[in-house]
């Protein structure tokens, strides 16, 4: 393997391929996984126009158009919040990684070689990659993509082990309606209220939980509750960072995507928001005009999503209910205007709500929320 490089990217998963795509000179891509985008950990759940938003073009990866949430309550009430457009889609989150990579492979200047980095190192001006098979390479600056364990991170002491962990067990079934995707507002079944249904489409579904403890059981209790006809295909699973963001730069290197805590504290969600800074983070390295205002945007955003996460971990099962309840319409304009920068959009509605004195217990819950931690 070549020892010298201007670019060593550590990790090829979205945020690792969305920088090696956009830099220009000669780049490592250094990934564990023997293929790219395998084993999927991701719901793949992102806003309608995520291609423009990640500057990609074309990119044919569309499994299902959504059009709303189902939500089930703690009461055993549904509630469908019904949009007359898509507002959101779910993606084949794969195909989405290989299409990049394989738009990175027509670049001369780049290159990928299957390793597990163990270490990386500032050293006098430059940075030493340390390979787990006692290889070392050098590079001028070193970007490092590892995902929400953060080891990189930890090993240099600026990051921390609290991504929590999520589960999918994927299944069949034509129990589900495929428009929408499933919120369970439930306590019990997670403690983030990250339990949900993604639909996949031709009558796939992702039953997912986010949270500690023995979640598999937790979405086999879902799928034996929700669902009840169902062949099960399979189980996917990962760790999601909802702390909000991290320190992007140390020196020489840099973290993009969940190793930077570019996720919604929301949803978890990091497609967007991790593609979008991995992009801006490529063109400042290339000198090119970074758009300083998409960044600011993003930032602030994650701060009021993870505002809004504090505030949802205080309020109990029933308030959420008699909220959603109480404002199935504004739920679906909230859905309608945008799906990635929904921290901002929630607070205009949440103000607006509050104005016109119908979410008193809202705001009530939001106060205890500021100042209380969990
Ligand atoms: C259960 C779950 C559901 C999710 N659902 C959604 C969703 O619906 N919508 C959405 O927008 N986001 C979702 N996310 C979040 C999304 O998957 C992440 O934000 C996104 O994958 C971040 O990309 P990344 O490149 O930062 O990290 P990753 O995709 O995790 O890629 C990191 C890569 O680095 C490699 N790597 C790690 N360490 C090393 C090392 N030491 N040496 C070499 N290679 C290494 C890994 O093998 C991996 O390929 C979900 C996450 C989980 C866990």
């Amino acid at each position: 393997m070549r020892k010298e490089w201007k670019y060593i990217v550590v990790g090829g998963g979205l945020c690792g391929l969305m920088v090696a795509y956009r830099l220009r000179g000669e780049t490592l891509i250094i990934e564990r996984k023997k293929r790219i985008g395998e084993p999927n950990h991701c719901g793949g759940v992102v806003s309608v126009d995520y291609e423009r938003k990640l500057e990609l073009g074309y990119v044919n990866t569309r499994k299902q158009n959504i059009y709303g949430f189902a939500i089930h309550t703690i009461n055993g009430k549904k509630i469908e919040i019904e949009t007359p457009k898509p507002c959101c889609i779910v993606i084949d989150r794969p195909s989405l990684d290989r299409e990049i990579f394989r738009r990175i492979s027509k670049d001369s200047e780049k290159t990928l070689e299957h390793g597990y980095v163990k270490e990386v190192v500032q050293d006098r001006g430059e940075v030493k990659i340390v390979l787990r098979d006692g290889e070392t390479l050098r590079c001028e600056r070193a970007i490092v993509g590892e995902g929400a364990q953060q080891v990189i991170r930890r090993k240099m002491g600026k990051g921390r082990l609290s991504a929590v962990p999520g589960v999918h067990m994927i299944v069949e079934t034509k129990e589900l309606d495929e428009h929408f995707n499933y919120l369970f507002l439930d306590e019990r079944l997670s403690a983030h209220r990250l339990s949900y249904i993604i639909s996949m489409g031709e009558d796939l579904y992702k039953i997912g939980v986010v949270d500690k403890g023995n979640i598999r059981k937790v979405v086999e209790k879902i799928a034996e509750r929700y669902v009840r006809n169902y062949r099960l295909v399979g189980f996917e699973g990962g760790l999601v960072w909802l702390h909000g963001p991290l320190r992007m730069n140390f020196g020489r290197v840099y973290f993009v995507g969940d190793a930077a805590g570019h996720t919604k504290p929301t949803t978890g969600g990091g497609i967007v928001i991790g593609g979008i800074m991995s992009t801006q983070l490529a063109k400042n390295l290339n000198g090119e005009v970074v758009d300083k205002n998409e960044i600011r945007k993003i930032h602030n955003e994650i701060l009021i999503m993870k505002f809004i996460r504090r505030i949802l971990n205080k309020i109990d099962d029933y308030t959420l209910e008699k909220i959603v309840l109480n404002n199935k319409e504004e739920l679906k304009k909230l859905l309608m205007e945008e799906y990635d920068w929904h921290g901002t959009t929630l607070l205009h509605f949440t103000t607006k709500a509050v104005r016109k004195g119908k979410l008193a217990t809202f705001l009530l819950e939001a106060i205890k929320g500021i100042f209380k931690t969990r």
